[in-house]
């Protein structure tokens, strides 16, 4: 089973969109995120081609354990610590806003809503032994945000009292006021296989209820001549073979149907507007550099790639052992994750000039969401 921070939202991991939220967000500098051990050792491209600096520590056994952790990664020129649960991914950039005000001007804050419901407290048989003020009740969320030696000074309390569910209780146990922002309902923490519906409800989906507006698919296509004397590139992977494709470029279809794709999907023209080969800065140059590029003009047109599945017709060579390679280095100049990418490889049936052996064509299609959606709420750790 995935671990609860990798089940995909939307297509994305959880994990990925609380991260987003906090490497998008204008007033935090640095990201730390505690992992599981196996993924520090091999962590997803997209807490490698991040913006900011993303900094990966081991997770310790408690909560607060890792956040002892990550914060002795914190660099000195922190004032404020914001403290994330990555299961929140649906964080709005106004709950973190709040958040960071508060916890300058007080010490420490976190997000809570108040209780809508009566709270009862129950005795150990199941009956009920107090109704609780309801006017006084707040249902903690994150972000927790803290000034350094605020959150330095309840750290080291913590190593010698017992396991706290949060942060601001050890800021709480050590004397200090926290003080209570205003959440948001929809920053709920993703727990269960309803609490994954919810949230891409929230966030415009499943099929059906989707949010089209917020959805753009693109197209691309390309084919090159086979000819001699070339190296043979596809998806950045150098295939062995006799022959090669011909291009001003590496010739690379593979990058050049995918940037096609997403340059498509938004609106952004094609990848002859964008790197004219009358350019003699683009000759023999490295397509994964331009589709980096191509995904830098995506991004900044306030789109995220969802998705993108890519057919290659070629007679010869077989694609299916170069596959995961050209996944993995479309996914990094894209900045996702190669469970996002897909790669396939199809004969022509010896019909055609393909299916002579003369040229490769390829196919791609990209599904991209706009990052008003994708980064309309999220989180991790600062
Ligand atoms: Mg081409």
């Amino acid at each position: 089973m995935r671990p609860k921070q990798l089940v995909l939202l939307l297509g994305r991991p959880i994990l990925q969109w609380s991260v987003e939220a906090f490497v998008s967000h204008p007033q935090v500098g640095d990201v730390v995120v505690a992992l599981p051990p196996d993924l520090v050792a091999d962590p997803p491209d997209y807490l490698r081609a991040a913006l900011k600096p993303i900094r990966l520590v081991e997770g310790g056994d408690r909560r607060q354990d890792s956040v002892v952790r990550a914060f002795a990664l914190l660099p000195a020129r922190s004032d404020v610590v914001v403290i994330h649960d990555a299961a929140r991914p649906l964080v709005t950039a106004d709950v973190i806003d709040r958040t960071i005000a508060a916890a300058r001007a007080h010490g420490a804050a976190i997000a809570a809503m108040p209780a809508t419901d009566t709270v009862k407290r129950s005795g150990p048989d199941g009956r009920v032994v107090d109704t609780l003020p309801r006017a006084e009740i707040f249902l903690a969320q994150t972000p927790q945000a803290f000034r350094v030696d605020v959150l330095r000074e309840a750290l080291a309390l913590g190593e010698r009292t017992p396991d706290a569910t949060d942060e601001a209780a050890l800021v709480e146990r050590s004397g200090r006021p926290v003080r209570l922002v205003q959440g948001d309902p929809r920053n709920l923490k993703i727990t269960t296989a309803d609490d994954l519906a919810l949230a891409e409800r929230l966030l415009g989906g499943p099929p059906g209820q989707m949010n089209a507006s917020a959805l753009r698919i693109g197209h691309g296509y390309d084919l090159h001549r086979l000819v001699a004397g070339r190296r043979l590139v596809l998806g950045g992977v150098v295939i062995p073979f006799d022959r090669g494709l011909q291009g001003h470029s590496d010739a690379d279809a593979v990058c050049h149907a995918v940037t096609d794709a997403i340059l498509g999907a938004a609106g952004e023209g094609d990848i002859g507007r964008h790197f004219p080969d009358t350019d003699p800065s683009w000759k023999d140059a490295d397509s994964i550099a331009l589709l980096r590029h191509a995904a830098g003009i995506v991004a900044a047109a306030g789109y995220g790639v969802v998705n993108i599945d890519v057919t290659v017709i070629a007679e010869r060579p077989k694609m299916a052992p170069h596959a995961d390679a050209m996944r993995r280095n479309l996914a990094r100049a894209i900045g996702v994750d190669p469970s996002q990418i897909s790669v396939k490889g199809k004969t022509n049936e010896g019909v055609g000039s393909i299916g002579a052996g003369e040229s490769i064509a390829v196919h791609a299609v990209a599904l991209l969401m706009g990052s008003g959606v994708m980064f309309r709420g999220q989180g991790a750790e600062k």
